[in-house]
C-alpha cells in the first residue's frame, strides 16, 4: 500500500467536506465554509466553483446581509435545488409512502397508498410500487431536473447489497427483488434499507452532537426493531441488514412470533402480540386478522383506567424489551437509547418493567440507562434517513476538477 496520499483523494475528501457542511448547516458564504471545514479560502473557492460548473451547487446573494455590509456583496452557496430529484419510498404492511425531494433536500411532494401487501406476488409488489412512483413523478416532477436515485426502506431484513427483501412481514414471500424491479423500471440506482437502520441514520443526521457515536434506536410498532450506531457508523451485517432485535429470544418455546419462531421479543412487545394477549388468545397462536388501526390507542386508554389485561400485557412487553436490551448492553456496553414508534405512547406502563429486567440481568449492578429521546412519528424519521443516505451518495458522485463521472463512481466504490 502506498504511503503517499493521492492528490485527487485529498481533493475528493475536501469536496465532500464542503457538501457535508452545507447539508448540516444550510447555505453558507465561502468565508463561513472555510471556517466550518478548516480549508483555505482559495481551496473553498476552487472547489465551489467546480461544483457550480457541474450544476451541483448554486450561488446567490445573502439578501439582507449583503445590503448592510460594505464592499463586495456576500454570496451564499447551497446545493442546487434543480440539480435533480430523489425519490424516497417506504413500504410497510399494507402501506406505501413516497416523498419526492429536490437536491437541496427539500421535500416537495408526498403521497400515501394502502395496498393490501401481504398476499401479493413479488412481481405485484414491485409493480404496485412502480405505478405509485410513476404517478407521483408524472404529477410533481415538472422542471426540477431528472430523477437521480431511489432510496427505499422496508419493514424486514434486507440483503447486504441493499437490493433484495430477504424476509419481511410486509409480504408472505422470501427474497423479493424489489431493488432490481425499481432499477429496471426507472433506470436509476436504487438502495433498499431496513427501516430501523434508517431511523438511526436520521437521528445521526438530526443531531450528531446529541446522539454521539454510539446509540441504539428502538422501534416499537406492529413489530419491534432496532437501528444501531456504533463507533460513528451504522451497524449492518455481512450478509444482511442485521440487528433483528425483535427476533432475539426472550422466552425459549414461548409465544409464537410472526417470523415463525417462538419466544421472540416481538412475540410479547409487538402491537399484534399485545393485542393477542389482551384478547385472551393463546400465545401459541397467531391472530387470523391484523389488529385494528387504533389497537394501541384502545389498549393505552384501557390501561389508564386501572389494573387489567392491558397493564399486564404492557408489563410483559417491558420485560421482553428490558431483557433484549440487557443482551445488547452485554455485547456493546450500555449505550444511550432512543425509543421511536407508536409504542412509545405506552411507555408509562412499560418503563418500570424495562428497568427491572435490565437491573436484574446485569450481575445485580445498576445499569446506567440513558434515554435521550422518544419519537412517535417514526415514519418521518425513516423517510429522512433514506433521503440523507441518497443525498450523501449523490454528493460523493459529483466529479471533482478534471475528473469524469465514471472515475468519480469508481473512486467512490473503491474508497
Ligand atoms: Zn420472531
Amino acid at each position: 500500500m502506498s504511503i503517499f496520499v493521492r492528490q485527487d483523494d485529498v481533493r475528493r475528501r475536501n469536496q465532500f467536506g464542503i457538501f457535508m457542511a452545507l447539508r448540516r448547516h444550510g447555505p453558507m458564504s465561502r468565508t463561513e465554509l472555510s471556517s466550518a471545514t478548516g480549508l483555505s479560502a482559495s481551496t473553498v473557492t476552487v472547489i465551489t466553483n467546480n461544483l457550480i460548473v457541474r450544476g451541483a451547487l448554486a450561488a446567490d446573494g445573502l439578501g439582507e446581509i449583503s445590503e448592510t455590509r460594505r464592499g463586495r456583496p456576500q454570496v451564499a452557496v447551497r446545493p442546487r435545488s434543480d440539480h435533480g430529484v430523489i425519490a424516497v419510498l417506504f413500504i410497510g404492511l399494507n402501506i406505501m409512502q413516497i416523498a419526492l425531494s429536490d437536491y437541496s433536500g427539500e421535500v416537495f411532494a408526498f403521497g400515501e397508498r394502502n395496498p393490501a401487501t401481504r398476499h401479493m406476488s413479488a412481481a405485484l409488489l414491485g409493480e404496485t410500487a412502480c405505478a405509485f412512483l410513476r404517478a407521483m413523478l408524472d404529477m410533481h416532477l415538472a422542471d426540477r431536473g431528472p430523477l437521480l436515485r431511489i432510496s427505499a426502506a422496508v419493514e424486514g431484513i434486507v440483503d447486504a447489497d441493499r437490493k433484495t427483501l430477504l424476509s419481511s412481514p410486509v409480504i408472505d414471500l422470501l427474497n423479493v427483488p424489489l431493488g432490481d424491479q425499481l432499477e429496471e423500471a426507472f433506470g436509476v440506482a436504487v438502495e433498499v434499507s431496513n427501516e430501523g437502520n434508517m431511523i438511526a441514520e436520521a437521528l445521526h443526521w438530526r443531531a450528531p452532537e446529541r446522539y454521539g457515536d454510539n446509540f441504539a434506536a428502538v422501534l416499537l410498532s406492529m413489530g419491534v426493531g432496532m437501528g444501531l450506531y456504533l463507533s460513528g457508523h451504522m451497524f449492518t451485517g455481512v450478509r444482511s441488514s442485521a440487528v433483528e432485535f425483535g427476533h432475539t429470544s426472550f422466552k425459549p418455546d414461548g409465544g409464537l412470533c410472526r417470523c415463525g419462531r417462538r419466544g421472540c421479543i416481538e412475540a410479547y412487545a409487538g402491537t399484534y402480540s399485545l393485542w393477542r394477549s389482551v384478547l385472551g388468545v393463546a400465545e401459541s397462536e397467531l391472530l387470523d386478522e391484523d389488529p385494528p388501526e387504533d389497537a394501541l390507542d384502545v389498549m393505552i386508554a384501557r390501561a389508564r383506567l386501572g389494573e387489567g389485561a392491558e397493564r399486564r400485557a404492557f408489563r410483559e412487553a417491558g420485560k421482553a424489551i428490558g431483557t433484549g436490551l440487557s443482551n445488547v448492553f452485554s455485547l456493546f456496553d450500555p449505550i444511550p437509547l432512543v425509543f421511536t414508534g407508536p409504542g412509545v405512547a405506552a411507555m408509562e406502563f412499560m418503563e418500570d418493567s424495562i428497568r427491572e429486567s435490565l437491573a436484574r440481568a446485569c450481575f445485580g449492578q445498576p445499569v446506567p440507562i440513558s434515554v435521550l429521546d422518544s419519537y412517535l412519528n417514526y415514519r418521518a424519521l425513516i423517510r429522512e434517513g433514506c433521503l440523507m443516505r441518497a443525498l450523501v451518495f449523490l454528493d460523493q458522485s459529483v466529479p471533482e476538477i478534471g475528473e469524469t463521472r465514471e472515475r468519480a463512481e469508481s473512486a467512490k466504490q473503491t474508497g
